[in-house]
């Protein structure tokens, strides 16, 4: 069995500083255990198909699964959903208890699993829309589409570079850092049209 590292960026001790001076204690407790729901829930299907995981890096955009191993495209898919899934069980198991602190915990996990569901790739919600989309249709299309679903274009922004298929290795999260960064980049063109 390959060892498991794992590392932790100053950034993220940044963003957890900043989550604490925003919010307090709960805000960063509800943040950071909705987040390990949802990074469990990747790493337990990531066993259950009998794949490994080769590092876990906590980076200032949350953490990044690196894993390996002979996976089916619809294995792939059903670890990429298992990320969000485990996090909208653990916000039912929150809402399921009449304590405040697990009803604001419930929420948290809630708009996290929907903002990891937005449509955009590499985040997981984008991975499992490519995959649907190209169970009913041709790779190029569904590329198309899934950029367009992202950027609100309707050409989805241009002809792009490829969206990886099939790794040998492959990584799961993370991808908030490049949507955001790919967000800020839009917004500021969309300003410079208007001048
Ligand atoms: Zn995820």
């Amino acid at each position: 069995m390959a060892r498991l590292g794992l590392s932790v960026s100053p950034g993220f001790a940044l963003l957890a500083a900043a989550l604490y001076y925003i919010g307090g204690g709960a805000a960063l407790a509800a943040f950071l255990t909705a987040a390990l729901a949802h990074e469990l829930g990747h790493m337990a299907a990531i066993y259950a198909v009998g794949a490994h995981i080769r590092r876990v890096r906590v980076t200032a955009a949350g953490p990044v699964i690196e894993y390996g191993g002979a996976l089916t495209e619809r294995q792939e898919a059903g670890v990429v959903a298992a990320g969000p899934a485990a996090g909208l069980l653990f916000a039912a198991g929150c809402f399921l208890t009449h304590a405040a602190y697990f009803q604001y915990a419930g929420c948290v996990a809630v708009l996290a699993s929907a903002f990891n569901l937005l449509p955009v790739y590499p985040m997981d919600g984008g991975r499992l829309a490519l995959y649907l989309l190209r169970l009913g249709m041709p790779e190029r299309a569904a590329e198309i589409t899934l950029r367009a679903l992202g950027t609100g274009r309707r050409d989805g922004g241009g002809d792009r570079g490829r969206l990886p298929r099939h790794g040998r290795r492959r990584a799961l999260d993370g991808g908030a850092r490049k949507f955001s960064r790919s967000a800020v980049r839009r917004v500021l063109a969309n300003c410079a049209d208007l001048r």
